[in-house]
């Protein structure tokens, strides 16, 4: 059976899965990142998961996956296949794209962000699905955002776009980890909500799931920190819905499990504050913490449909600037066995093993940048929502 691999890496465990062409998960496996083991061995780590899943899935369904997804947190060029920076996991400028399709036999490999992924996940086979506008937001550890468009997110012009939890909604407010002060994250991700909950009860530990439960109970200190934390995300996500007028906002991450403790007072804050604005459907996320592996078994089935979004590897292939088999040619005309006639878009078939000589060039010019992006990435912290 024709298949692909899935691979979603977070900061404490890995999630894979073999995908079927109708999405179905024909088979799971989890384990531990390891990160306590250095950097070196999270990344062989990943390499041998995956490459233990092609072996599975060969002996299995008597043939290799026949791509792969794989996403990962931190900062991520999708284009040209590079793990930028995660803080949790150590790397910097990772070729990850080019050392997973290297130990999988030169198969097409996708490079996602997690949370982008996983937002892909369940803006079209999960909360949103059949929606052509979502926006997706994890209320985790901190909270960040993927903006979905006609099936594909969006991942701006760096690799930023999305990054909900850092819109100032209190200005000179609480310190957020990225530098600023009065984020959205640090005033109503799941951490942030612990955090005020534990100092308000007296109770050091106490989590936001311990600050719902007391809100659901009625005690009146919980109901003052909830109250301000569902005032400060109405007031980002009017924002972001300002900007994006989504068709669904999809609420995901550990926040999103109060469930109508957070989504009946969080409607009613966000009806309170529009004026012209059109308020999206409201939704809690569907998937779970699935929702990762199934988004990066979408990308890596976008490979071979050529329905791609930005962030594609096609969209890579064509930053290698189609000198081989598989891109067109310089006179724009269709190149190559197996490339789709007459079109930009790269057909089924079309990514042979030469495609890996392609993502190694695309490694090569991202280093070469490096030094105009260090800035950037020395000030952005890495922001692992735990969705
Ligand atoms: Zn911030």
């Amino acid at each position: 059976m024709k298949h692909v691999i899935a691979l979603d890496v977070g900061g404490t465990g890995m999630k894979a899965a073999l995908v079927g062409a109708d999405g179905t998960l024909l088979y799971e496996a989890r384990r531990a990142t390891g990160r306590e083991r250095g950097t070196g061995a999270v990344v062989a780590g990943i390499l041998d998961f995956a490459a233990e899943l092609r072996d599975h899935g060969h002996h299995r369904y008597g043939r290799p996956a026949v791509a792969a997804g794989v996403a990962v947190p931190g900062i991520v060029d999708s284009e040209r296949g590079v793990a930028k920076y995660s803080a949790n996991l150590g790397w910097r400028d990772l070729p990850l794209r080019a050392l997973l399709s290297e130990r999988l036999a030169g198969v097409p490999v996708a490079l996602g962000h997690d949370v982008r992924t996983g937002g892909l996940a369940e803006g079209r086979v999960g909360a949103g699905r059949g929606t052509d506008r979502f926006l997706f937001v994890a209320l985790g550890t901190g909270i960040a955002g993927a903006i979905g468009i006609d099936g594909a997110t969006e991942a701006g012009a760096h690799g930023y776009a999305g990054e909900i939890g850092h819109i100032v909604v209190r200005p000179g407010g609480p310190a957020c980890g990225c530098g600023n002060r009065g984020c959205l994250e640090a005033l109503a991700s799941a951490g942030a909500v612990g955090r005020a909950w534990a100092a308000a009860s007296g109770v050091p530990g106490a989590d936001a799931a311990d600050c719902a439960r007391a809100v659901a109970a009625g005690d009146p200190g919980a109901v003052r920190v909830w109250r301000e934390a569902v005032a400060a995300l109405a007031d980002g996500l009017v924002t972001a819905v300002t900007l994006l007028d989504p068709r669904t906002l999809i609420i995901g991450g550990g926040l999103a499990e109060a469930g109508e403790t957070l989504f009946t007072p969080l409607r009613a804050a966000m009806a309170e504050r529009v004026t012209f604005q059109r308020l999206p459907a409201i939704v809690p996320a569907a998937l779970g913490d699935t929702a990762g592996c199934l988004g990066a078994g979408l990308l890596a089935w976008d490979l071979l449909t050529g329905s791609a979004g930005p962030g594609s590897y096609a969209g890579a292939a064509g930053h290698g600037a189609g000198s081989g088999p598989a891109g067109s040619g310089p006179d724009g005309g269709p190149a190559g066995p197996g490339a789709s006639a007459g079109s930009g878009t790269a057909g089924p078939g079309s990514y042979t093993v030469s495609e890996s000589a392609e993502s190694h060039k695309s490694d090569e010019s991202a280093e070469s940048h490096k030094s105009d992006e260090t800035n950037e990435t020395e000030s952005t912290p890495d922001r692992e929502v735990s969705a």
